[in-house]
C-alpha cells in the first residue's frame, strides 16, 4: 500500500544550446534546473529527453 513515488525528477537538456530543465509536477510545466545553463533565448531547443515521458498530449 505505498504511494509514495520515488522518482527522480525528470529533467531534458537541450542539444543545440544546453540549456536544461526539470519537469515540475506542482506546476505541470517546464522550469530552468537550478544552478543550470539557461541556454540560448532565441534557440528552438532541441530536446533530449527520455522517449517515455510526454508532456504533451
Ligand atoms: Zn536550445
Amino acid at each position: 500500500m505505498s504511494t509514495v513515488r520515488l522518482r527522480r525528477p525528470i529533467q531534458r537538456d537541450c542539444e543545440c544550446c544546453s540549456r536544461a530543465e526539470v519537469w515540475d509536477e506542482e506546476t505541470g510545466s517546464w522550469r530552468i534546473a537550478a544552478g543550470d545553463a539557461v541556454g540560448d533565448p532565441f534557440c528552438i531547443h532541441e530536446w533530449d529527453i527520455d522517449g517515455t515521458f510526454r508532456p504533451y498530449e
